[in-house]
C-alpha cells in the first residue's frame, strides 16, 4: 500500500529497533499496515470482531516471524530462535502466551483510547510489566554521532520479540500521536493503525481490501435501491 503523505518520516514515536526494515530473504506472511510494530502486532487476531477471529500467532515460529517481518529481529536471530523453539518447546510456548497474553493487554489499553473509553487499569498493570521487563534489556550503544537504544540481542531468550514490540507501545501511548490511533472502518476488521494521513481522516487498514469491499457494497445497495 502507499503511504500517505503528512507526517515526516523520522517523526513517528518508535526506535530504530521498531523501524528497521530488513531485506527480505522470503515474502512477508503479515500484512504491516498499522505503523507502529504495536499496531501490527495488535492485528495478529485477525478479523477480532467476526464470529470467527483467526489466530494469527498460532505457534512460536509465527512469533518469531512476526519479528522478522516487521524488522525488530534480525534473520539470523528469527534462525536460532526457531532451532531453539524445536529443541525446547515448553519455553517457547510459555513466550508465545506471554506475547499473546501482552497483545491483548495492549488491544484493550488502545481500544478504549480509539474508543474514547476509560482505559480499564488491569489492562494497563499487566502492559506496563511488559514494557517494564522489555526495559530491562535495553541498553546504550555508541552509534553514529549518537548513542542508541538497543536491545539485548542473545539468542537465548524466547522473549526477544516481546521488548521492541512494548516499548513501540509504551512510546506510543507516551507521544501527541496517540489521538491519530483509528480502528479499520470495516465492521469487521477494525484493524488499529496510525492515521498519518495529512487530513486525518483515513478510514481504511487497507484502501484495497476493506475500502474496497465497502465501495462494492455501497454500489450493490445503490444498484439494488435504484431497480426496486
Ligand atoms: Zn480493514
Amino acid at each position: 500500500m502507499e503511504k500517505e503523505s503528512g507526517v515526516a518520516e523520522g517523526d513517528i514515536p518508535t526506535t530504530r529497533e521498531t523501524t528497521r526494515k530488513p531485506t527480505r530473504r522470503r515474502p512477508p506472511r503479515f500484512e504491516l499496515i498499522g505503523g507502529p510494530v504495536c499496531l501490527d502486532f495488535v492485528n495478529t487476531l485477525d478479523d477480532r470482531y467476526s464470529h470467527e477471529p483467526k489466530e494469527l500467532l498460532k505457534g512460536y515460529i509465527d512469533l518469531a516471524r512476526f519479528a522478522e517481518d516487521a524488522g525488530i529481529l534480525t534473520e539470523q536471530q528469527v534462525d536460532r530462535l526457531f532451532a531453539r523453539s524445536m529443541e525446547s518447546p515448553e519455553p517457547a510456548q510459555r513466550a508465545l502466551t506471554a506475547a499473546i497474553q501482552m497483545r491483548e493487554a495492549m488491544y484493550e489499553v488502545l481500544w478504549a483510547l480509539v474508543k474514547k473509553k476509560p482505559v480499564p487499569p488491569a489492562a494497563l498493570i499487566l502492559l506496563n510489566q511488559y514494557v517494564q521487563g522489555a526495559a530491562q534489556h535495553m541498553r546504550l550503544m555508541p552509534g553514529r554521532g549518537h548513542f542508541e537504544w538497543q536491545f539485548d540481542s542473545s539468542p537465548n531468550n524466547f522473549e526477544a520479540p516481546l521488548w521492541p514490540i512494548a516499548r513501540s507501545a509504551a512510546e506510543l501511548l507516551a507521544s501527541d500521536y496517540v489521538e491519530y490511533v483509528r480502528a479499520c472502518a470495516s465492521k469487521t476488521c477494525e484493524w488499529l493503525f496510525l492515521d498519518e494521513s495529512k487530513n486525518h481522516r483515513r478510514r481504511w487498514c487497507d484502501m484495497t481490501k476493506c475500502g474496497n469491499r465497502a465501495k462494492v457494497k455501497r454500489f450493490y445497495t445503490r444498484k439494488k435501491k435504484a431497480s426496486s
